[in-house]
């Protein structure tokens, strides 16, 4: 079994660890999960500060960001891809901080497109509208973009970098005109920040028809900078029963099993929207998902104290078998269930940064 655990921010490389061959056949946690997705977070530094992720009192102009050295190259990232495909990865996000702060993105796409998995990116939006064009060329599949509010005031004071609306507006426009549709619009939702503008959030991007899907997000315990609080969750259930009451919704299933949002379709036959509960009805039982952090980690669960050092054994010379086997073998001892058992206890504890391990 692979013990290879490395801190919150990770220091170096430790020494790693042989793992025990994995002899094929169905890769299955100790819940029977299968791993499906992978999120790759390509940095961890951002353009943003929103209040919840990258607070400035933290994230400030002393903040010691990776150097540059100490994140994976492109083809480190392919390579370790190629070996999760080969483990049964059917979907690879890319994630950060901010995607698209990291040079010459579009380049990785290149070297992920023929993997055969299907690559989608989450992203602010504040680029989109340069990138989108090269990044479909490139054999990106779709975007999914953050919007928290479309009140300029409140967008500004959420993303804390005096960052417009109308920008993102424009990126969102410009990924749907490349082909990078339907884009996902998520809204993360915070009592008293933004709650007072689900039902416009809603409208808008329902009257913009097929082209893009709203989801709203449960403000989440992650990381330990954010200051989170059991009351600043606004519950889907109360989202959903809102935006029903003004247009009225119906359940639709899952497009896959284990899809993190629950989709909700109007009964107007106007499109749909999401909302992603993971604190209020925790999805831990059908969680698909392995995350490698900007410099090479691997994390089993967004809420993890610490992961498994991957790139001490990519730069140590260990072969793709090697790769693969410890990769298996930290699939296979996952227990992760977080968000089934949280309490305020737990929020408190210290995890890693979403910026750090990729949302
Ligand atoms: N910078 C990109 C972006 O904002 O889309 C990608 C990285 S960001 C960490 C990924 C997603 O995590 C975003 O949709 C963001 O809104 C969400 N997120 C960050 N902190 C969160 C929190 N505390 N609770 C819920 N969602 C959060
Ligand atoms: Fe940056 Fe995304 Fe975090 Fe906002 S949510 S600070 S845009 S990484
Ligand atoms: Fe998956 Fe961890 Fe979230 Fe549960 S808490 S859904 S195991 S990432």
């Amino acid at each position: 079994m692979a013990k290879t655990i490395i801190p919150i921010r990770a220091q170096g490389a430790l020494a790693p660890v042989r793992a025990a061959p994995f002899t094929g056949g169905t890769l299955a946690d100790t819940r029977g999960r299968r791993m499906h997705d992978l999120r790759i977070s390509v940095t961890d530094r951002c353009n943003f500060r929103c209040v919840y992720c990258m607070p400035r009192e933290v994230f400030d102009a002393s903040y010691r960001f990776l150097p540059h050295g100490a994140i994976l190259s492109f083809e480190e990232i392919a390579r370790l891809a190629r070996v999760f495909v080969g483990l049964g990865v059917q979907k690879i996000r890319l994630t950060g901080g901010e995607p698209l702060v990291r040079r010459d993105l579009p380049r990785l796409i290149e070297l992920l497109a023929p993997l055969g998995a299907e690559l989608t990116l989450t992203t602010n939006g504040s680029l989109l509208a340069r990138h989108a064009r090269a990044l479909k060329a490139a054999g990106l599949h779709r975007v999914t973009v953050s919007l928290d509010s479309l009140d300029d005031a409140t967008f500004r004071a959420m993303n804390d970098a005096d960052f417009p609306v109308a920008k993102v507006l424009e990126g969102i426009e410009a990924a749907r005109e490349a082909g990078l549709g339907p884009v996902k619009v998520n809204m993360v939702v915070k009592r008293g920040v933004n709650d007072g503008e689900i039902e416009r959030m809603a409208d808008f991007w329902r009257a913009k028809g097929a082209g893009t899907i709203a989801r709203f997000i449960e403000y989440m315990d992650v990381g330990s900078t954010n200051g989170w609080r059991t009351d600043d969750v606004v519950p889907s259930a109360e989202i959903v029963r809102r935006i029903s009451a003004r247009w009225p919704l119906e359940p639709a299933d899952a497009n896959y099993e284990g899809e993190v949002a629950e989709r909700w379709r109007y009964k107007d036959g106007a499109g749909e929207i999401g909302v992603i509960s993971s604190v209020t009805q925790a999805f831990c039982s059908s969680c698909t998902r392995m995350r490698l952090s900007t410099e090479g980690a691997l994390y089993t669960c967004l809420f993890a104290q610490g992961g498994h050092d991957l790139k001490a054994l990519v730069r140590g010379g260990a072969s793709d078998e090697a790769l693969r086997n410890e990769i298996a073998a930290v699939w296979q001892a996952r227990e992760d269930r977080y968000s089934e058992i949280r309490t305020a206890q737990t929020a408190k504890g210290r995890k890693v940064e979403m910026s750090y391990i990729g949302g």
